[in-house]
């Protein structure tokens, strides 16, 4: 009897191996303005996902541009504010986005974004004279040493780049606690990826149609990356039969419309992902294109007006029709 049944928990363990060795925890939670959805492998995954959620709630705190006490209000308020070294990696990470990308990601543009109402949920089509109004006030973001200041008047508005740095940072933590075999976590469409899954295939990773429900095609991905998508359909508001998106071109001051609806970007790095795909979307395909040739420290899917999808070499994206571009 005690022989069978020895035979008996062998025969689970084995038929069961992901669930023991490898036991998934998931949390869901409401921070940076969107629903997160985190998964995460290996014994110390329900201790990792609580720990990436508290890493989340102060990260929200430090960069929410409607709260007076975080990092993000205390610069606007004109204060000169004291960075840790992650903060100063975020912004100085920005700065040199903004100036790789010839100004399309513009951390300064809180002025403009608030016009449209697109932080408080109070839309509107702005007047062209109030546009010029708040272009004037787009100064600039200083660092020195550990401290950062802005130009008198000027608004910094991280959200751009937070979800896809927050996503790196959380890496960093599972990496540091090595109980973590892999974990995916869904920052409201901000993927970040880490590790493995248990059974040694692939991350899955859906583009999402900009001009309905369903999917594009998926992204196969092994290891750990950052896949963000930037598209006008994410959030928008419509006046008068015109769509207006959330994705502001610096230069003029108008949601962008520079022939895309979406970008999805895959990178190393989080930062890089977010911001490149908000500045590649006010890009375009062709400018986009070309910053990619410059740079190739990432890959990229660009979705037209048209529904044209155009993918840079090397990604195994599946269940699409889409041309690879010329490196
Ligand atoms: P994302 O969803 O990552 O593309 O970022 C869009 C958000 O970043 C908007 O909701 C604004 O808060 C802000 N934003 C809009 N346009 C820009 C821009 N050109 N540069 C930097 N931030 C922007
Ligand atoms: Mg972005």
């Amino acid at each position: 009897m005690k022989k069978r049944i020895c035979l008996f928990l062998l025969c689970l363990a084995l038929v069961l191996p992901g669930c023991r060795a490898n036991p998934v925890a998931e949390k869901q939670l409401f921070a940076m303005d969107t629903v997160m959805n985190l998964t995460a492998w290996g014994s110390g995954g329900e201790a990792a996902l609580e720990e990436v959620e508290k890493l989340l709630f102060s990260l929200e705190d430090q960069l929410s541009v409607t709260r007076a006490s975080s990092l993000v209000g205390r610069l606007n308020q004109g204060q000169t504010v004291e960075l840790t070294p992650e903060f100063a990696q975020l912004l100085a990470g920005t700065l040199e986005l903004s100036q790789k990308t010839g100004g399309a990601l513009e951390p300064c543009l809180y002025p403009v974004t608030k016009l449209w109402g697109f932080t408080t949920g109070e839309y509107r089509v702005p007047e062209p004279e109030e546009i010029q109004t708040a272009l004037a006030q787009v100064g600039r973001l200083h660092l020195e040493g550990s401290t950062a200041y802005l130009d008198p008047g000027s608004q910094l508005d991280l959200g751009a780049v937070g979800k896809g740095w927050a996503g790196s940072q959380a890496v960093a933590l599972l990496q540091a606690r090595q109980d973590v075999t892999g974990a995916l976590l869904n920052l409201g469409g901000n993927i970040q990826t880490y590790g493995e899954k248990p059974d040694g295939s692939a991350w899955a990773i859906g583009i999402q149609d900009p001009d309905g429900d369903g999917m594009v095609g998926v992204l196969h991905l092994t290891g750990t990356w950052a896949v963000v998508t930037s598209g006008g359909y994410q959030r928008y508001f419509t006046q008068d039969g015109v769509d207006y998106c959330h994705i502001i071109d610096p230069a003029t001051g108008y949601p962008a419309r520079s022939g895309l609806t979406s970008v999805t970007v895959v990178a190393e790095d989080g930062l890089t992902a977010d911001g490149l795909s908000t500045a590649l979307f006010v890009l375009g395909l062709e400018a986009g294109l070309d910053y990619w040739r410059e740079n190739r420290d990432f890959a990229a899917v660009f979705i037209t007006d048209s529904g044209e999808i155009y993918a840079t070499p090397g990604l195994d994206l599946r269940q699409c029709s889409y041309r690879t571009v010329e490196g």
